[in-house]
Order: C-alpha cells, then sequence, then structure tokens
C-alpha cells in the first residue's frame, strides 16, 4: 500500500480508502463489517462514511467494525471520516447534535474527518458558513476535541472551489474527479494541492460506468490493463490526489484495488494524449447514478434511470433510431423495469437539476426521452 500525507494535517492515509456507500445490505451487518477489518489487514486506513448511505445503514456498520476494532487496541491504526449537509443542520446546535448522532452510530470517541457535505452551489456553502451555522457548530466540536479536522465535500466547478478554498476554512476536499472527466474538473485538484490540503478523489469508477462499459471505454487502458484498473490506477498515480475513495462490496474489490496501487505507474503523456483523444467534454456530462435527485421530484419519475439510459448516448455514440429502439429493453427488463411514471409525467419543476451533482441538463433530457418515447408507440 502507498501512504500519502494528508495535507498539513501530519496524517499518512492509504492512497485507497474504503468507501461506505456500497455494502450488501441483504447480507448481516456483521458480515459488512468484517470488509473493513480485512480493508485494514491490507493495509487501507481511511474509513470514509455518511448518514443515508446503504439505506442508511453504513455508518452502523462502521460502528460494529469500530468497536470490534478499539477493543482490539487497534483504533489508532485508522481514519473514519462522516458528513452532514448545511440544509438538513442549518444551525450551530444542529450541527453538533449531528456530529454527536454519528458519534453514537460509529461507536467513536472521534471522528477524524467531518465533511460538510454535497456543496453544489455556493448558496449552500454560504449557508454553512453563516454566524451561527453548520461551520461554527462544528469548530465547537472540534474545539471540544469530537472532530478532528472540518472538510469540504464539494461539486462545485474548479474556479468556485479555489474561491472557497483561498479562505483556509477547510484541512481537506473530497471532489468528484476521475479518468473520464479530469480534463474538466482539474482545477479544483489543482487548487487544494497547491493550498497544501488533502485531496480525497470520490466517484473513481464515475458511478460505475467505467466497469459497464469496458468495451466502449477500452481506450483508457494500457496493454494488460482493464479500463477499470486504469482508471484506479490513474488516481492513485496523480501526485495531486491523495486518496482515492471506492466503495467495496467484496474482499475480492479490496484485492483488486489493492493490487492497482501496488502496480500502479504514474500516467505518461503518451498515456494522457491516448486519452485525450478519445474524452470529449461529454464525458463530464454522464449521469453517475448517485440519486441524489430522486426524493426531489414531486412526481417520482426514476430520474436517474432515465439519465443513465440517455449515457448510451454519450458513451456509445448511439442514434436516436438506436435509442427509441432499445427502450422496450429497458421497460420490459432493463433500468425502466417497474416503474410506474414516466419522462411525460415531468412538471418541469427544475428540482432534480437544482439537486444534480453533475449539473445535467435533465428537463431537456426528459423532453428527448419523451419524443423517443411517443415515437416508440406509434411504431
Ligand atoms: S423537473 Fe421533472 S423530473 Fe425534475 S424534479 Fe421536476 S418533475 Fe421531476
Ligand atoms: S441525474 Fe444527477 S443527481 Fe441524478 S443520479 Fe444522475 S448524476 Fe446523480
Amino acid at each position: 500500500m502507498i501512504y500519502k500525507p494528508y495535507g498539513t494535517t501530519g496524517k499518512n492515509v492509504s492512497a485507497i480508502g474504503f468507501g461506505g456507500m456500497r455494502f450488501d445490505t441483504n447480507r448481516p451487518d456483521e458480515e459488512n463489517a468484517q470488509l473493513l477489518h480485512y480493508a485494514l489487514d491490507k493495509g487501507i486506513n481511511y474509513f470514509d462514511t455518511a448518514p443515508d448511505y446503504c439505506k442508511d445503514k453504513s455508518e452502523d456498520i462502521f460502528g460494529i467494525a469500530i468497536d470490534a476494532l478499539s477493543k482490539a487496541g487497534r483504533r489508532q491504526d485508522f481514519f473514519v471520516t462522516t458528513k452532514g449537509m448545511p440544509e438538513d443542520f442549518p444551525t450551530a446546535d444542529k450541527a453538533r447534535a449531528a456530529v454527536e448522532t454519528s458519534l453514537k452510530r460509529l461507536k467513536s470517541g472521534c471522528i477524524d474527518f467531518y465533511h460538510v457535505w454535497c456543496i453544489r452551489n455556493l448558496s449552500q456553502y454560504e449557508l454553512a458558513m453563516r454566524p451561527g451555522g453548520q461551520y461554527e457548530g462544528l469548530q465547537r466540536c472540534k474545539d471540544e476535541g469530537l472532530i478532528k479536522h472540518i472538510v469540504i465535500s464539494t461539486h462545485l466547478r474548479g474556479d468556485d472551489v479555489r474561491k472557497i478554498l483561498a479562505k483556509k476554512e477547510f484541512d481537506g476536499v473530497l471532489l468528484g474527479v476521475n479518468i473520464l472527466n479530469f480534463l474538466y474538473r482539474w482545477e479544483g485538484v489543482l487548487a487544494a494541492h497547491e493550498q497544501g490540503l488533502g485531496v480525497v478523489a470520490m466517484n473513481p469508477l464515475a458511478g460505475g460506468i467505467i466497469p459497464r462499459h469496458e468495451k466502449s471505454l477500452s481506450f483508457l487502458a494500457a496493454p494488460g490493463q482493464t479500463p477499470t484498473e486504469a482508471a484506479l490506477g490513474f488516481l492513485v498515480s496523480c501526485p495531486q490526489i491523495t486518496v482515492t475513495l471506492v466503495g467495496f462490496t467484496a474482499k475480492e474489490h479490496i484485492d483488486t484495488a489493492c493490487r492497482v496501487v501496488d502496480t500502479a505507474r504514474p500516467f505518461t503523456a503518451a498515456d494522457i494524449d491516448r486519452i485525450k483523444r478519445h474524452v470529449t467534454q461529454n464525458m463530464d456530462k454522464l449521469c453517475t447514478g448517485c440519486g441524489y435527485c430522486l426524493d426531489k421530484c414531486p412526481r417520482d419519475i426514476p430520474i436517474d434511470s432515465y439519465m443513465q439510459y440517455y449515457n448510451e448516448t454519450l458513451l456509445a455514440q448511439k442514434s436516436e433510431k438506436e435509442m427509441i429502439a432499445g427502450l422496450d429493453f429497458q421497460h420490459n427488463w432493463g433500468l425502466l423495469a417497474h416503474t410506474r411514471t414516466r419522462s411525460e409525467d415531468c412538471v418541469r419543476c427544475g428540482r432534480c437539476e437544482l439537486a444534480c451533482t453533475q449539473h445535467l441538463d435533465i428537463i431537456s433530457r426528459l423532453e428527448r426521452l419523451v419524443d423517443w418515447e411517443a415515437q416508440k408507440k406509434k411504431a
């Protein structure tokens, strides 16, 4: 395992972090908790979770693992993170209460890195930072030793990330960057790195898009590599990225990630040129399936499913005719099976677009889908 300094915090963290958002929730929590023990034994010492992950079970699973590790005298061997959104905890008191709840669930005396979570626009940042707001509550927690470091998780554009980080309020940043979108996201990474902050990459496999489309993304890989291995290797070998978060469901996933770290080599100029030739701005416009839009829709439209189907136009350059032809399969057996509402039910309220971590033009994509579905019906 490679270890890197997390900014100027004095902490050395593993190049791969355990992302707690991909547990198989059909398994017993105790079985999932074993994955954290396995990862620690493999050298992974950065454990990242949040309330709500995995049907809100993730923090509890972490708690089972942390409790056992603490009893075995190993609490100092790893770092744990969790998160809170300013909209959910808009006052200092609510932010403090959220930290206390997370501490109880995590069965830990402190949280090493606490994220001001999912900042998608500047007004959310301002909400967190206003007097008496979330940040003030987190600072109190820090003074009391409940939190070691306050960090930020954001989907803002690079220039806005730079503006925020310049204020020196955070010790690190969590950003959505990967081999498909780095050409359009690198400004934020550079801003954080230049300011001596820890930089954690989330979504290294573009929300599963890379493993699911290995054939059309084969250009990412060097001979002997899979595109998935190339995507992880790219981030791990970047000197500007401190930790790459990978969501693990099984021990084999941990083994693969550790193997990639052990064999990662810096990408050459030729590698980057090869990727640049294929990666277009479209790759920055893919739905990652994060699901942040879903509970915002008053019509209960399966937005993530529609947007992931729409991804095919960007990834595989599918024509309109092919997209129309593919709809039956999606409605009967695929992404759209068992959905009660359709694209035509959209009332264009715009709530999903405000929530979208990728800043997608969801309404106009749904309009194209309405048209395709109408053409399918007529055919
Ligand atoms: S714009 Fe349409 S899809 Fe988006 S939240 Fe509103 S109704 Fe739902
Ligand atoms: S549409 Fe946006 S918010 Fe919704 S799942 Fe896709 S990327 Fe996430």
